[in-house]
């Protein structure tokens, strides 16, 4: 499953915007804040990314919150246990699957 990293700022409006979309569509993400990480900076600069938001996709960028672009590259989304509620990454790419709960052992099946 590829990692999802959201470049942000504290005073970006949009970027409260992209974190919600991610939240809604049960997305799980690595915020990093490009003002206080360095390393997130020079990665972006690396990659010609100028603005926040810019979302990482496995080896993809898209910058700025193009929505139907993040949902075509993103492959997974969490669902909760529904026995203890522990979140889970589960591929969206496979539809209907089995999984077990890595915490309390459960098997159910995602919608
Ligand atoms: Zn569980």
């Amino acid at each position: 499953m590829k990692d999802v990293t959201l470049f942000t700022t504290q005073t970006c409006p949009h970027c409260k915007t992209a974190k919600a979309f991610l939240k809604q569509n049960h997305i799980q993400y690595v915020e990093k804040d490009v003002n206080y990480d360095a390393a997130a900076q020079q990665e972006m600069t690396r990659r010609g990314i100028r603005g926040v938001p810019a979302f990482i996709i496995g080896d993809d960028a898209v910058i700025g919150l193009d929505q139907a672009k993040v949902l075509e590259l993103v492959d997974h989304r969490v669902v909760a246990c529904p026995n203890c509620q522990a979140k889970l990454r589960v591929p969206t790419d496979k539809g209907k699957i089995s999984v077990r709960c890595p915490k309390c052992k459960t098997s159910f099946e995602t919608k």
